[in-house]
């Protein structure tokens, strides 16, 4: 599977790592300004060394996430590391509050374990800095690079712990209240400590130390997002797939042309075809390959020619949580609904959201 962006570094234990393309430009900005602050070429490639050995410690964070939750049944899709960081793309978060807690902090775990293991290495070759050396400014532009991984691994570990979403520590909070009330009221109370840490740190940011203005903010965005996803989840475990389908919409036949279907996407709402006859369902054409084929093939270009076949398919009784997560893993963004052989609709989160968005001004 490729991703956008993003250059597949290597796998391990069945979770591929990607690199997203904007790493290159910290690359560059490393060298640079060491360039600018008259370092050497050896400066320079030693600056970026730190910043890979960095990563890599990120890496091995995430697969603490990934690993563990592998032992509770949960796949990793991927790790993606961005230049803020890197994210494990959980298939799922767990729901038990045990498993969710030792999912959360494995991360942090692993990065304390490396930082004892420099810190015994440290101690054996008398590598700690003196009292002399610490209050130098020389010393700390000139660190060592085992150190300064020493120190970065620390930050890594407390960092995660904030309790505050999206942080491991938001996670962590979450899972110690679950044991005592529900989830839902356990993510509102989490979320609601964290943006409230998040507002105290833009405040003494904006005294101390900006850095702490834009850690709040991104504290602050991530709270909001988690509970808002909570909310949506909880709101969805009343439904089936059933209430939320479509049942009046225009399938396409493998043999029309995309000329064709253009029309009809012009002429419609829809954006997304099942393609389908009478007996059978073929694929499914989303506007991405629809556009795709037009320039590739040219309108006279059949259906069955572009049309995807790697579509999921949906039980009418399946519990709409549970389609929901599929079709956000699903590269359609559409699926049939069927019973037995039966065509009974399709399904995109949008018809979901629409559905929960009702529902919720009823209520
Ligand atoms: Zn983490």
């Amino acid at each position: 599977m490729k991703k956008k962006g993003s250059l597949f570094i290597g796998s391990y234990s069945g979770i591929k790592v990607y690199i997203h393309w904007t790493f290159l430009i910290l690359i560059g900005w490393i060298l640079m300004s060491h360039f600018q602050a008259g370092k050497d070429l050896g400066g320079a490639l030693s600056g970026v060394a730190f910043i890979l050995l960095l990563f890599l410690c990120v890496v091995l964070h995430e697969f603490g996430h990934a690993l563990t939750a592998k032992r509770f049944g949960i796949k990793t899709h991927d790790i993606s590391l961005y230049p803020i960081g890197g994210i494990a793309s959980l298939e799922k978060l767990p729901e038990k509050p045990g498993q969710e807690l030792l999912v959360a902090l494995a991360g942090p775990m692993v990065n304390m374990v490396i930082a004892i293991f420099l810190w015994i290495y440290l101690t054996s070759i008398g590598g700690f800095p003196g009292t002399e050396e610490v209050n130098s400014a020389e010393y700390w532009q000139n660190m060592p690079m085992v150190n300064k991984l020493f120190i970065a691994n620390i930050t890594l570990a407390v960092f995660n712990l904030i309790p505050a979403f999206p942080m491991d520590g938001g996670r962590v909070l979450r899972a110690l209240l679950a044991f005592k009330m529900d989830r839902t009221k356990a993510t509102r109370i989490a979320a609601g400590i964290g943006q409230g840490l998040a507002v105290l740190f833009v405040f003494l940011g904006f005294f101390y130390n900006f850095m702490l203005v834009f850690i709040g903010l991104f504290i602050y965005l991530g709270a909001g997002g988690e509970a808002l996803q909570e909310t949506v989840k909880n709101a969805m475990s009343h439904f089936i797939v059933r209430d939320a389908m479509m049942t009046r919409f225009t399938p396409v036949a493998a043999t029309d042309s995309l000329d064709s279907v253009s029309k009809l996407v012009l002429e419609s709402q829809d954006k997304v075809f099942l393609v389908a006859d009478q007996t059978q369902i073929h694929g499914v054409l989303t506007s991405n390959e629809l556009i795709k084929g037009l320039s590739q093939f040219g309108t006279n270009a059949s259906v069955a020619q572009v049309m995807r076949q790697d579509y999921l398919t949906l039980t009418s009784s399946m519990p709409l949580q549970e389609a929901y997560e599929k079709l956000s893993l699903s590269p359609c963004q559409v699926a049939p609904v069927v019973d037995g052989q039966q065509l009974l609709g399709i399904l995109d989160k949008e018809n979901i959201h629409e559905l929960l968005m009702i529902r919720q001004k009823l209520a």
